[in-house]
């Protein structure tokens, strides 16, 4: 293959785009750049031309909002956008963002400051790592780079739980001492694929997920007790069997082997247990404020029949029932079902019931018989609901709708099929500090349409 020849040339950056990257333009064609503001201008390698993407060699001119970067890890490891982005430009940026998002709305719709995060670092309670062995035979974890199957060693990540981050030392330790392999995705060799570790941030307890690429796992007792041995806070380790060659992290297959197979945490007062596949905010500091604004605005009255849809764990349903007559919760993944029925037991909660159920499918099955539903939260995941979900949620004439979402793009798309509900508050929390994903809380009332008739 022919070698490409290296393009120099001194740009300026013109924008970062919603990835977080700096844009600039060369002849005419837009090219990103990884780690570059605003108003900078740096000297670029654009040769990776067909990928439009450049790389600099030298920054010329320094923007006001940069940082020194702390990771030595960025610009390889893809987890984290704007670790060169002083954590003030940070939130305007994100601001911004959901503000373009929200551009396509004929009406000017104002957006809250974002709700910022007190410590930007260390926040993420669930570390999620892949392993390999270094060159000197040693376990190692990290992530892989980014859009490749190749896997950068990370100690220390930046944004990850303290806690979790030492308890993943002790994991390479263990492993490395008892000769247990990192699976090869090519040769199918090897045993560990994956780790998962969550952290109760207000409990201290520690689950350690081992995700094995079959059901064998020679020398796993003696693992088990040697990670014992090193790491004496660790409070439950489960096996996790993933034969499948996907992105998907976890199997279905679990093993206990130490402890009782979940953990505990404290949002709000309120205790949920957290078992391995059921979803958990991974940044419980901004979760409570979060829910705290999502609850205050939906602004619920003693006699209310509220439903949270998507509801995971049923955390919402359980912080909003102690102001409500009767929550409803409605999810789909039945582990996540499981420990919000404990959970609606543990916090002695007798006005939630929960139903596990797809949203749609649910509420398509309610609808005919007209419930009496006063306030909805509805928080999907990143594909965001349906328009048949949200039909059927505007027929039963609720109060107020309140959508959580981790995606500014779905959310925005899904807001065009709300009918007779008019948009109140749009407000962005930082759940994700130092990357470019940003949690947006939607505030919907019903439109007196009454009044329009009345003289
Ligand atoms: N409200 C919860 C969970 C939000 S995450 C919290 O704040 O913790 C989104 C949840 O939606 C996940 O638990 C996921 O399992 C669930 N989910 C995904 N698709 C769904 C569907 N079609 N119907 C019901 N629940 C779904």
């Amino acid at each position: 293959m022919a070698q490409q020849k290296m393009i120099r040339t001194k740009e300026k950056c013109r924008y970062i785009n919603d990835l977080g990257q700096g844009v600039i333009t060369y002849q005419d064609t837009n090219y990103v750049v990884n780690g570059l503001l605003e108003g900078e201008e740096a000297i670029l390698d654009l040769s990776t031309i067909n990928r439009k993407y450049g790389n600099i060699i030298e920054l010329k001119t320094k923007s006001n909002d940069r940082i020194n970067v702390k990771c030595p890890y960025f610009l390889e490891c893809g987890g984290c956008d704007l670790l060169h982005m002083s954590y003030e430009k940070e939130i305007s940026f994100k601001k911004q963002l959901v503000q373009n998002a929200f551009k396509k709305f004929d009406r000017l719709l104002k957006v809250s400051d974002v709700i910022k995060a007190d410590n930007p670092n260390n926040y993420r309670n669930k570390l999620q790592m892949t392993f390999k062995l270094s060159k000197t035979k040693k376990v190692v974890s990290g992530f892989y780079e980014e859009g490749t199957h190749k896997i950068i060693p990370v100690k220390n990540c930046m944004i990850q739980n303290e806690l979790g981050n030492s308890v993943m030392d002790n994991i390479n330790l263990a492993l490395t001492k008892n000769k247990i392999l990192p699976y090869d995705e090519n040769t199918h060799k090897g045993v560990i694929r994956h780790v998962l570790i969550r952290v109760g941030v207000k409990t201290n307890e520690v689950m350690v997920v081992l995700v094995t690429a079959s059901d064998l796992f020679p020398g796993r007792n003696n693992f088990v007790k040697t990670l014992l041995n090193l790491d004496k806070r660790i409070t439950t380790i489960i096996q996790n069997v993933n034969p499948r060659d996907t992105s998907i992290v976890l199997g279905d297959k679990e093993r206990i082997l130490y402890g009782p197979g979940f953990i505990y945490d404290y949002l709000l007062g309120f205790k949920f247990k957290i078992s391995s596949k059921s979803f958990y905010q991974i940044n419980p500091e901004q979760t409570e404020k979060l829910y705290e604004k999502a609850i205050e605005l939906a602004d619920i009255k003693a006699n209310d029949v509220v439903f949270d849809a998507y509801s995971g764990i049923s955390t919402i349903g359980i912080v909003a029932s102690k102001k409500a007559k009767q929550v409803i919760c409605v999810e789909q993944n039945k582990d996540a079902v499981k420990d919000a029925l404990l959970n609606i037991k543990v916090n002695r909660i007798n006005n939630v019931s929960v139903f596990n159920d797809d949203s749609t499918e649910f509420i398509k099955k309610i609808a005919p018989t007209n419930p009496k539903i006063d306030i909805v939260f509805l928080d999907p995941p990143r594909a965001g609901s349906t328009k048949e979900f949200i039909s059927e949620v505007c027929k039963l004439n609720p109060r107020k709708i309140v959508y959580i979402s981790c995606n500014y793009k779905t959310l925005v798309r899904d807001l065009e099929y709300f009918e007779g509900y008019e948009i109140k508050n749009i407000i962005p929390v930082d759940l994700f500090p130092r990357t470019v994903h940003v949690e947006t809380v939607v505030v919907l009332s019903k439109l007196n349409t009454k009044k329009t008739y009345q003289h």
